[in-house]
This record gives structure tokens, C-alpha cells and sequence, in this order.
């Protein structure tokens, strides 16, 4: 069976190099030339000598995720919809800011935990990405941003795992995907550019603090147990005292000394002056105890399934205010790629399950897209509605 070199991290490159009867040594060279030149094609490699080449073409790949759709936003952000297979499509979002470009990916085909909020969670659970499948979106990101905009030095300075899934649900394969993110022999990022989103799965949060500690984003929502378990069903299992002490645990090997708090501003859910206080007593139950943290506002996005709206701007302004004056650094999250259906929550906004998604993708043409080569579809939201 021919192996998807995007499976591996350098240690799984290096295990398979030696598998093939190479040294060790050559999978350095290999993890460069995949991740920070983008080859696809060992021909191009060519301080690997021929006879490993010619060995590596009859059992090995760098396989892409074909892009099924490409939208461009005004204001930079790009959305991608990637064919998964069997009917199931990922996103990835890409970000651009003046002093950073971030790229959202996905971690399963759908999500389990079903959040009342958010369009992914009302889709269903179909499978795991596979390690290959997560980095593939960042791998061809990068490589089709630098040919994109004629660059040759690296464009996605951050990567954020708050795409489709809950990517603590499928640790095994987001463990050696963070170790290619973060290896100086590929991507390169530092430990604080890369930040996994959580709903709250305890134990899978303890490990990740273990084995490869990145930044870490909680998605509260909820300053109680009550309307926590409604918003997010995950808290039943793990409720939100059980998820700061792990908070608070992972602080010890976080590579930043605070913990970010998600919280999508529901209108008239959870969004009240009240609401406010009590997150402030549970993060600071008195400055010893406190949780070093931030919190991230960010407006809703609404969709017709979820019956929720937008909390107003004054109320996001005020709600922001009381957790400032508390000391609590507070920021409210800039919509981006509205026009492009990329903001926050609203990945697969359009791809409501999975009967559609392969409807979708029947219906349009899946185009091969690999970084080396110039975009061969680009459609607008305006054609994807047509
Ligand atoms: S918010 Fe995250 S964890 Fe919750 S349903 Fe959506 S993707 Fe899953």
C-alpha cells in the first residue's frame, strides 16, 4: 500500500525511512522538502540520492485533500472546502492580519459534541481526521499562499485548531499533526502560535499538557452548570468545576501563563450583566485561587437551526466592560470573511449534513488542486448560491 508521507511526524518519517532500510537522518531531509518546500514530487528532491527517490516513488506519496470549493473574501480571509471522501467535507480558513497570518483547521468530519451554538455541532459526527488529513490542510495553505501572493518566505505565522471537530476527541492523530506544526525541520511554529480549542474534554486536556502543551482556548459560553450543560453537552460529563481544575492543571506546562475563555455572545441567553459577574467569581473566587486567564467575545453568527441570535453590540460592549474593570484582559473577536460564510461557528454553515455534502459535491467539480500549481477553480460565493 503506498503511504501518505503526511501521516508522519519526523520521528514517524524516521521509523519509516528505516523501514525501508534508509538511515535515519534521511527523514530530515524528506520532512523539509514535504513541509517547508511543499514538493509533491520526489523527482524535485534533489540532494536525496536517486536509488532512495526511485524507492520512495513505487511505495509512497505526498496525497492532497482535493479542494472542492475556494472563496475569497474582501477583506483577505479565504475559506476552503476540502473533500474528505464519502461524502464528507472539512474547512479550513485562512486569516490574514498585519502582523500575523492565522489558519483555522479541522480535526474531524463533522462533531459529536453538538453545541446548540454552532453549525458543525447541528451537522453530526461522521469520522477522525486522519494526522495526514490535518496537516494536508496546512500544507497546502501554505504552499498555495506563498505561490499565491510570490512569496517564498512563510505566510501562516499561527495555527488555530477551532475548524470543524472537537480535536481532543481525536487525540491520537492531533498529536503527531501539533509535533509537524511545531518542528523547526517543518512548519516551524512555536509552541504559543499554536492553539488547540476545547470544549472541555478533561482527561484528553491533561494529556495534551503531557505530551505536546500548545496554547489553549476553552469554549465556555456558560458562566453555570445549568446553561452550560444546555449550550454545551459536553458539561455534563465534565462540569465547569472539573474543567478549571484542569485548566489550572495545564497551566503548568502551557507555553503561555494564562488559559483563553471562548464565549459566543447569545442574545438573552447568556449575555446579561449577571452572567458577567459570575464568570468573574468563577475565575477569581479570590486572587490566590484566581485562574489566569483571558476571555474572547465573539458575536454570534446566527443560523436558522440553532434559534439563537446575536446579543446587540451595546450589550457585547457592556458585558466586556464589567470583565475589563475586574481585571480580566477581555477582547471581542472581529468577524471575519462574513461574506464568504467564514466567521466563527459558521464553518459548514452550508454544509448541513451529510446527504448534502455529497450532493455538493457531486454537483461541482472537485478540481486537484497541489500548492505548484495555479488555482484552477475559483468561485465566488455568488456562483456556490447560484
Ligand atoms: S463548538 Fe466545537 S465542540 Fe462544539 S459542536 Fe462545534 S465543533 Fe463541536
Amino acid at each position: 500500500m503506498t503511504a501518505n508521507l503526511l501521516e508522519f511526524d519526523l520521528e514517524g518519517l524516521a521509523a519509516f525511512c528505516e523501514r525501508l532500510g534508509e538511515k535515519r537522518f534521511r527523514a530530515t531531509q524528506l520532512f523539509r522538502w514535504i513541509h517547508q518546500r511543499g514538493a509533491a514530487d520526489f523527482d524535485t528532491m534533489s540532494d536525496l540520492a536517486k536509488s532512495l527517490r526511485e524507492k520512495l516513488k513505487t511505495c509512497a506519496e505526498m496525497r492532497a485533500l482535493p479542494v472542492i470549493t475556494q472563496h475569497m473574501s474582501a477583506d483577505g480571509t479565504i475559506k476552503w472546502l476540502f473533500d474528505v471522501g464519502q461524502g464528507d467535507a472539512v474547512e479550513a480558513v485562512f486569516i490574514p492580519e498585519d502582523d500575523r497570518g492565522t489558519l483555522c483547521i479541522s480535526s474531524q468530519a463533522g462533531c459529536a459534541v453538538g453545541c446548540r451554538f454552532c453549525s458543525t455541532g447541528h451537522q453530526g459526527f461522521s469520522r477522525n481526521l486522519t494526522t495526514a488529513e490535518i496537516v494536508a490542510q496546512l500544507w497546502f495553505a501554505e504552499h498555495f499562499l506563498r505561490k499565491h501572493l510570490g512569496v517564498t518566505q512563510r505566510v501562516i505565522s499561527n495555527v488555530v485548531m477551532m475548524g470543524m471537530g472537537e480535536p481532543l476527541q481525536n487525540f491520537s492523530a492531533l498529536v503527531p499533526a501539533l509535533r509537524t506544526m511545531l518542528s523547526d525541520h517543518a512548519y516551524g511554529l512555536s509552541r504559543r502560535r499554536v492553539t488547540v480549542s476545547t470544549s472541555g474534554v478533561v482527561p484528553m486536556m491533561d494529556r495534551l499538557g503531557a505530551e505536546c502543551p500548545v496554547a489553549l482556548a476553552v469554549s465556555l459560553h456558560a458562566p453555570n452548570d445549568a446553561l452550560r450543560d444546555s449550550l454545551v453537552p459536553l458539561n455534563k460529563k465534565y462540569p465547569i468545576a472539573e474543567l478549571l481544575d484542569a485548566c489550572r492543571r495545564y497551566l503548568a506546562f502551557a507555553p503561555r501563563d494564562f488559559i483563553t475563555f471562548e464565549y459566543c455572545m447569545l442574545d438573552g441567553v447568556n449575555d446579561t450583566p449577571e452572567h458577567a459577574r459570575e464568570l468573574i467569581a468563577l475565575v477569581q473566587p479570590g486572587k490566590p485561587q484566581a485562574l489566569p486567564c483571558k476571555f474572547n467575545l465573539i458575536p454570534f453568527n446566527p443560523f436558522p437551526a440553532s434559534g439563537l441570535t446575536r446579543s446587540p453590540n451595546a450589550r457585547v460592549q457592556t458585558f466586556s466592560k464589567i470583565l475589563s474593570d475586574a481585571g480580566i484582559v477581555t477582547t471581542v473577536r472581529k468577524t471575519r470573511g462574513d461574506d464568504i460564510d467564514a466567521a466563527c461557528g459558521q464553518l459548514a454553515g452550508d454544509v448541513k449534513d451529510r446527504t448534502d455534502v455529497a450532493k455538493r459535491i457531486s454537483k461541482q467539480r472537485t478540481v486537484m488542486l497541489h500548492p505548484v500549481l495555479e488555482i484552477a477553480s475559483v468561485e465566488t460565493k455568488r456562483d456556490l448560491d447560484a
